[in-house]
């Protein structure tokens, strides 16, 4: 029996590639420098597979920023805007394409499915001259050949490379980009010959987007590209790979009907139902790679289930056509529990990481082979056992608590047009009010303050002066701009959904647990092990005491459910839509006590509840039915004089435009700004808002300061389809990433724009 791995996190265990790569991006080291640094991360991750057993290791995973951008690299498909010349593409030009430069600015980037990944989406039209321009596949597969490792080299597939592309301004309703595909073709044939004069056996193609709930022309594009090239791959073994979701029947025919495939992989993590396809027919004499390692989380793998259902796959497609393998790459999850110090030796035991992963894939393929390492099975079955009985991952009020919320409705009892006159009376604020998302700039001295307080370096008493006097700064300052609603600028969080987790029962953090989001860009993602219970008020202190300092109101700041779920490593023992009730029922003990000390508006942040939103159309009811059902939870005991706003970070929200009136927050903060007012356009076609409404009036992304004009004209954009009395004037998003010297021009501005229209009105 074999095993395989989809790919591999290219960080390094430390984030070396990051270091190595700002490094080099701030002029500290040179390109062979970061070469260097890269070359030694390649070398260990294969060794690491190759020691650990692993048949068939990926090459061509590395990426020095991103591998939809390597594979634009790979075509020569660069936006002229980049003034390339042709030739290998260097690292100028790359980078300049990931990140811009002094005078271009970078590519789009977007989400990579459903993951926190984001890619550099392809800009393509129909005079673009497509050139092998970028070796790197087939020098990457050398590289691990003079290691003495015989690899697959992953390319992401034509079908899907354009898939994910989007045409090139001007011609997006008239251009078809899968007309492309010839022309890409052509390129991908070149790529695969040279790999072939190197010595390639095995080639890997990763077509995610045949998950997705595609229409016929374009499965069709599967048929004809495949086709196309399959005389160009004979002598390969060509390995199909899917991932991230159940793959759809219409889908798993096309794939298992194409020409010159001989392997197909699939995700049986997120992929229950695909298990039922694959009995239900299978092609024979073809290679099944069954992803059964999950490459999204970082829980130990359930090795005994894992067996069950590959014994089940052998008895349909063969023991020597049988292969294990992950979900999809590993560069979705952690690196290596070793570095871990932190983390207690139990919780330890329930976890692998991507190091620990390869191991375990190792080990089931080694067991179906008959050659079963007892020792490893059963302390993993004794660290599953610990993990189900764990009297620290049950709590048993809590979990009756958040099963009684299922089924019922949860809503405020008055309607949102009565309780925003309610607040009104109370808060008396004038028409277009302005206010921020929350944080405000946090300098180097700021996050020293709070390392430090980590590290017991500084007293309690030394911290809470500190951060105190930060508030204070940031009071004042909003005083002196004239915002109407406040923030006390949360220079206390570290970050949003850490701080909570923090502070909240059943969530464990790492020290190494990082996972890459773009670029040099990482992310640690609390995890979530047991029942979500708040042991005592997370915010109330410092909300309090902001607004002792003003008579403005202050508004309370909270992280909201599903953006704590979303944005978390998150249990597999229970479904996601319990855990997220559990930390609705610990927001909602927070929100009622920060009523009780006075604070008349609380900000609830859903940041990442569009993120969540599932690949297939199928599931979308649900997912939206339970997190907005969340979310209400949180707010449902308040007076209708307390005012409710959330924010969201993300403007693509036209198809659940309707969700999101139904999460029934009195105020909505949005991302705007950098989307052509794309959110805009809902309301335009006819969509009724009540409640109160902020579309960003600026983008808090780029240092760039906006002008009053600017700003008013937005303003005045949005109220040729909103009424004037529900609109909130507001930046995009938080200020924690901008410095104040951008910040202070920048609100100043805001502000006169808001009274210039109000004296219009
Ligand atoms: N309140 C948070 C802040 O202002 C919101 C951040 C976010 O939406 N990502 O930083
Ligand atoms: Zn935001």
């Amino acid at each position: 029996m074999a095993s395989h791995i989809v790919g591999y996190p290219r960080m390094g265990p430390k984030r070396e590639l990051k270091f190595a790569l700002e490094s080099f991006w701030d002029g500290k080291s040179s390109a062979d420098d970061l070469k260097k640094v890269s070359a030694e991360l390649r070398a260990s991750i294969w060794k690491q597979q190759a020691d650990a057993g692993i048949k068939y290791i990926p090459s061509n995973t590395f990426s020095y920023y991103d591998q939809v951008l390597d594979a634009t690299a790979t075509l020569g498909a660069v936006p002229p805007r980049y003034g390339w010349n042709g030739g290998e593409i260097g690292f100028d030009t790359y980078f300049s394409m990931a990140r811009g430069n002094a005078s271009v600015p970078a590519m789009e980037m977007t989400k990579w499915f459903d993951t926190n990944y984001h890619f550099i989406v392809p800009e393509l039209g129909p005079d673009v001259n497509f050139t092998y321009s970028s070796h790197k596949a087939v020098a990457e597969y050398k590289e691990a050949k003079e290691l003495g490792i015989d690899t697959i080299p992953v390319l992401i597939g034509p079908v899907s490379y354009l898939l994910l592309s989007k045409p090139v301004k001007g011609v997006e309703k008239s251009f078809s980009l899968l007309s492309l595909l010839p022309k890409v073709l052509a390129i991908y044939k070149e790529v695969v010959a040279d790999l072939k004069i190197a010595g390639a056996s095995w080639i890997q193609f990763d077509e995610p987007t045949l998950v997705l709930d595609l229409e016929s022309h374009k499965l069709q594009a599967f048929t004809d590209a495949y086709s196309e090239l399959a005389s160009t791959l004979s002598g390969f073994n060509v390995l199909i790979e899917t991932y991230f979701a159940d793959i759809p029947a219409e889908a798993y025919k096309t794939l298992t009907s194409l020409s010159g495939v001989t392997a197909y992989g699939f995700d049986l993590v997120r992929g229950t139902k695909t298990l039922d396809l694959i009995k239900g027919g299978f092609p024979s004499g073809k290679y099944l790679f069954a992803g059964v390692v999950d490459g999204r989380n970082i829980w130990a793998n359930d090795l005994a289930a894992s067996i069950g259902t590959l014994q089940a796959l052998e008895g349909i497609v063969g023991k020597d056509k049988l292969v294990v393998s992950t979900s999809c790459s590993l560069f979705h999850t952690a690196v290596d529990l070793v570095n871990e110090t932190k983390l207690d030796n139990e919780i330890k035991s329930w976890l692998a990481f991507a190091a620990q992963k390869v191991v375990e894939v190792n080990a089931l393929a080694k067991a179906l082979s008959g050659n079963k390492d007892e020792a490893f099975f059963s302390a993993n079955a004794a660290a599953l056992a610990s993990r189900k009985s764990s009297p620290r991952v049950t709590n048993e009020a809590v979990q009756k608590a958040a099963t009684a919320l299922k089924g019922s409705d949860h809503r405020r009892a008055t309607n949102v047009s009565a309780r925003l006159n309610a607040q009104q009376n109370k808060l008396n604020l004038p028409i277009l009010p302005t206010t921020t998302i929350g944080s405000f700039p946090q300098t180097v001295e700021l996050r020293r303050v709070r390392r430090e307080y980590k590290a017991n370096k500084i007293s309690e008493e030394e911290y809470v002066k500190a951060i105190t006097e930060e508030i204070r700064k940031v009071v004042e300052l909003q005083e002196e701009l004239d915002i109407d609603v406040l923030v006390h600028g949360e220079p206390e969080r570290n970050d949003m959904v850490e701080y909570f987790g923090e502070q909240l029962s059943g969530f464990a953090f790492t020290v190494n647990g990082w996972v890459q989001s773009y670029g040099s860009r990482c992310v640690k993602p609390p995890i979530i092990y047991g029942d979500v219970s708040r042991p005592k008020a997370m915010t109330v202190f410092w909300s309090s005491k902001a607004q002792s300092l003003t008579k403005r109101p202050m508004k309370g700041m909270l992280t909201g459910p599903v953006t704590i779920l979303n944005w978390s490593f998150v249990r597999n023992d229970q479904p996601r839509s319990e855990t997220c009730y559990q930390i609705a029922l610990a927001i909602k003990d927070e929100v009622e006590d920060l009523e009780k000390a006075g604070i008349t508006v609380i900000q609830i942040d859903e940041a990442a509840l569009r993120e969540g939103l599932p690949l297939r159309k199928s599931e979308h009811a649900d997912y939206l039915d339970w997190s907005v059902h969340s979310f209400r939870i949180t707010n449902v005991g308040v007076q209708d004089t307390t005012q409710i706003h959330t924010h969201m970070c993300y403007s693509n929200f036209n198809d659940i435009i309707h969700s999101i009136i139904d999460m029934d927050a009195d105020v909505i903060t949005i991302e705007n700004s950098r989307s052509d007012e794309k959110l805009l356009s809902v309301f335009r076609e006819g969509v009724k808002y009540g409640a109160g409404i902020g579309p960003g009036v600026y983008d808090i992304h780029s240092p760039r300061i906006p002008s009053t004009e600017e700003i008013a004209d937005r303003i005045n954009k949005m109220l040729a389809v909103l009424e004037k009395n529900i609109l909130w004037v507001n930046p995009d998003c938080g200020l924690k990433t901008r410095k104040y010297t951008e910040v202070k021009p920048a609100l100043t501005n805001v502000v006169a724009a808001a009274k210039l229209i109000r004296k219009e009105l």
